[in-house]
């Protein structure tokens, strides 16, 4: 099905107990609405359960992972002869193939299999959050720049807006690839997404720009995965209200010659007011966009910054 608003649908990975899938070692399911019902307007999932795919069946013996002579080990709770280790890693390795057709992937967080981080690791009886789930932390090294989140965290605002952003970002780096690369899409797609970068980090957004400015003497393919994962790493950094608000008043300086005095006011206490945390995100930007409309600007239209992602999403509401 298609999505809403011309937008086609994005395939994301997803685990199947997040969907509803009885799956669980209980036969139960961790169904998450906004999931499937806010995002599922725009992602459609791919949903994949390594435990029911390795044959532990349900209900099963749950498992947990355990320090072994420096080595992280899927071993059951009750019956420490099942060792499912190799089989959970193997999992991901035969999945490479439709991990490279995806564009994001959602995990349930804690598990031994899924989570992405903050797993109990048992060393002795004492359990430390600092494991990753095998079947998803093999993805991961397989596929660095994939978008991945756990569901737990896509309820903190920021980082649903980050994930999001960054699945959208992932997409349209692999469309430019579908349409052919070269110098002159890589600079265009930089350009278009050079503001969000600085709102993540405006010194590296700046480096990274001034990086392929001066690499046209390179091999275009092998400067482009250098770069792709210097952009991923960006866009993981927290994005700062300051930043923010450094890049609206960019932006705003290109309408400086074109507002009257008190349509200027109002957009410099909009920004001020976001700064301050009195405003959401949205405001200034949709007054910037107010003005844009009636003074077009190719630059800033093109710019995927004051449009990262679906307004019906409204995730730009809660930042
Ligand atoms: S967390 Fe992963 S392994 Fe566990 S039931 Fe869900 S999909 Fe299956």
């Amino acid at each position: 099905m298609p999505a809403i608003d011309g937008y086609e649908k994005i395939p994301l990975g997803i685990s199947s107990c997040l969907i509803g899938e009885k799956v669980r070692f209980d036969g139960g399911h961790k169904q998450n609405r906004y999931i499937l019902d806010t995002l599922g307007q725009y992602f459609s999932y791919r949903p994949f359960c390594p435990e029911m795919a390795i044959g532990l069946g349900v209900p099963r013996e749950t498992i947990r992972l355990v320090e072994i002579d420096g080595r992280r080990e899927a071993i059951g709770n009750k019956n420490a002869a099942l060792n499912v280790t190799d089989a959970l890693i193997q999992s991901a390795q035969n999945r490479q193939s439709w991990h490279r057709q995806i564009y994001g992937y959602i995990v349930k967080k804690d598990s031994p299999s899924c989570g992405m981080e903050r797993v109990r690791v048992y060393h002795g009886d004492q359990p430390q959050r600092i494991g990753a789930g095998l079947y998803t932390e093999t993805m991961m090294q397989n596929f660095p720049n994939l978008p991945v989140e756990e569901e737990g965290r896509l309820g903190d605002p920021v980082l649903r807006e980050g994930f999001v952003k960054r699945v959208f970002v992932y997409k349209r780096w692999h469309d430019m690839l579908a349409d052919g690369l070269d110098w002159a899409a890589l600079t265009d797609f930089h350009g278009r997404h050079k503001l969000i970068l600085y709102s993540h980090d405006q010194d590296l957004g700046r480096q990274l720009g001034r990086e392929l400015s001066s690499a046209h003497s390179q091999l275009i393919e092998d400067y482009a995965a250098g770069y792709l994962s210097q952009l991923m790493a960006i866009l993981k950094i927290f994005a700062k209200r300051s930043n923010h608000v450094n890049v609206l008043e960019h932006i705003r300086g290109y309408l400086k010659r074109d507002l009257d005095k008190s349509d200027k006011r109002e957009l410099t206490d909009s920004i001020e007011n976001y700064r301050l945390g009195l405003l959401p995100l949205i405001v200034p930007i949709t007054l910037l966009r107010h003005h844009f409309r009636k003074i077009p600007n190719e630059y800033i239209e093109r710019s995927y910054y004051m449009q990262p992602h679906p307004d019906e999403l409204m995730l730009l509401n809660s930042l």
